[in-house]
């Protein structure tokens, strides 16, 4: 599946940077100043989602997948390998499901759940990989939904409280 970068990419164009579209936009984010710190970093997404494309052109490594699945098997050989010191995995389907239906949808709803279940196997592999060293892990989305009155579908990139305001979920581990 497939989802709308345009969306993602203009939320975070006018919502987070209030910067015009269509202009080029390379804002110092988190991924940079890893760089600069010299940590070694990977994003793996599905192609042409939106997280896939906006933080190009960076010293990252890029894993680029076909499905949310291979997003997830992806990023548990990566914590296996232990190469990296930030990897963010992103998953769409949540997306794609509330795009097609509405925000808390049965289908959106069950998309949902396999996020968390997904994340639940990152979060134990991470548990497991690095149960002796400090490291952080979070659950967090980028950016919240609304139905649209003229489609009566779930979209975003307002600048509403509910597009805007996500609730994040950290966990952090230090060794005994
Ligand atoms: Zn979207």
């Amino acid at each position: 599946m497939r989802r709308d970068a345009f969306g993602h990419t203009r939320l975070l164009r006018i919502d987070v940077h209030g910067r015009p579209s269509g202009h080029p936009w390379h804002p110092q984010v988190l991924f940079d100043a890893l760089s600069r710190a010299g940590r070694r970093v990977a994003i793996v997404a599905v192609e042409n989602s939106s997280i896939d494309l906006i933080f190009r052109n960076r010293r990252i490594d890029y894993f680029t997948e076909t499905h949310d699945e291979e997003v997830v098997e992806r990023t548990l050989n990566l914590v296996a390998a232990d190469q990296h010191d930030f990897i963010l995995a992103y998953q769409q389907e949540y997306d794609d499901k509330m795009h097609a239906t509405v925000p808390r949808s049965p289908e959106a709803l069950r998309a949902m759940a396999n996020h968390v279940r997904n994340f639940d196997r990152v979060a134990r592999a991470a548990r497991d990989r690095w149960a002796t060293t400090s490291y952080a892990i979070a659950f967090v989305s980028d950016h919240g939904t609304h139905i649209d009155p003229s489609t009566g579908r779930g979209t975003h990139g307002s600048n509403m409280a509910d597009d805007l305001e996500v609730r994040l979920f950290w966990g952090v581990h230090f060794p005994v």
